[in-house]
């Protein structure tokens, strides 16, 4: 029988299962261990969240299970689960999608055994109106993690110049994402048009090591600086969310000069965080990508 642990988070009652549950068998990382990494980083995931149309990445037997994306917030949810509706990309139709506005409603996600938490930039669904520009850094094997952290120094240069400030995160995955905070009225024609053209630039400033072209043959060995994610239907793992590779890696938010020291000591291990990691850094520096939300920049 599965056993139902009711709780209380903030005066709203839901109930947690299957808390044993190994997720990530390379480390022992349980379902009790994800919900107690949501609940931890909630002070800062929680306003990255805040409003957006949230797609779940669910892993119901862990991470070498089958998983769901879902676009939809599950049918039985609770009352208090805000929702939002979001245009369909290809339909006329309309999906019901969850947000996030508190830890109620992450605890019960995490419950759901959603590892993985994809935000789009629009903070309002459906809206033209992106809070804030993604470069996506894609490395073709045999480029690395390192690799994409050189690019996102190179490209931070490069925004530098139009007088941008940009923040990088690792993917969790293999790459890095630079976010341009925004917070001023453009549309995604604007943000889409100038992230290519960024790419474009670094592409002829660095042919060998960048490429702004999607085609796999082409990024061999080169990062791929994905400008095309600045896209109302697009999504990009939000910060702070963990990923379902081998083991709890999360989408941290990084500072400038440890990209630096991770090059300079070629150490790529030194890009990769883990729940733990990323709870004792956020007691140390708070939340590293707060001036996404609050800085206001315009093209
Ligand atoms: P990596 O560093 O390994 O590339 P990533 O999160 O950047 O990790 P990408 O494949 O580059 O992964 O995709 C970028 C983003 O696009 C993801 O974070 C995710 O939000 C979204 N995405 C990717 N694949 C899908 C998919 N099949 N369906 C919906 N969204 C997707
Ligand atoms: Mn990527």
């Amino acid at each position: 029988m599965k056993e139902r642990i009711p709780v209380e988070v903030d005066g709203l009652e839901l109930e947690l299962s299957n808390l044993d549950k190994v997720f990530y068998p390379q480390t022992g990382f349980t379902k009790a261990e994800v919900v107690d990494y949501y609940t931890r980083v909630s002070p800062v995931m929680l306003p990255h969240l805040a409003g957006r149309a949230v797609t779940l990445k669910r892993y119901p037997d862990g991470v070498n299970g089958e998983f769901f994306f879902e676009k939809e917030c599950p049918a039985f949810h609770p009352d208090w689960v805000e929702t939002t509706t979001v245009p369909s990309r290809n339909e006329r139709g309309k999906v019901t999608s969850c947000v996030v506005e508190n830890l109620a409603t992450l605890v019960w996600l995490a419950n759901l055994a959603t590892l993985e938490f994809h935000t789009q930039l629009s903070r309002k669904a459906g809206e033209d109106r992106p809070d804030s520009l993604v470069f996506d850094l894609d490395p073709g094997p045999p480029a690395d993690t390192l690799d994409a952290a050189w690019a996102a120094l190179r490209l931070k240069e490069a925004l530098a110049d139009e007088g941008l400030e940009c923040f990088p995160k690792t993917s969790g995955g293999k790459g890095m994402h630079v976010l341009v905070p925004l917070n001023t009225p453009l549309d995604f024609k604007r943000t889409k048009s100038f992230a290519h053209t960024m790419a474009q630039e670094l592409e002829k400033t660095y042919p060998d090591r960048v490429t702004s072209v999607m085609r796999k043959e082409l990024r061999k060995g080169k990062i791929f600086i994905d400008w095309s994610q600045n896209d109302p239907h697009k999504t990009t793992v939000c910060a702070y969310s963990l990923r379902a590779g081998t083991r709890p890696f999360v989408s941290a938010p990084v500072r400038w000069e440890e990209l630096e020291e991770a090059q300079r000591r070629a150490d790529a291990g030194a890009l990769a965080f883990e729940a733990w990691e990323v709870l004792a850094r956020v007691e140390d520096a708070g939340d590293l990508l707060d001036p996404v939300l609050k800085l206001k920049q315009s093209l």
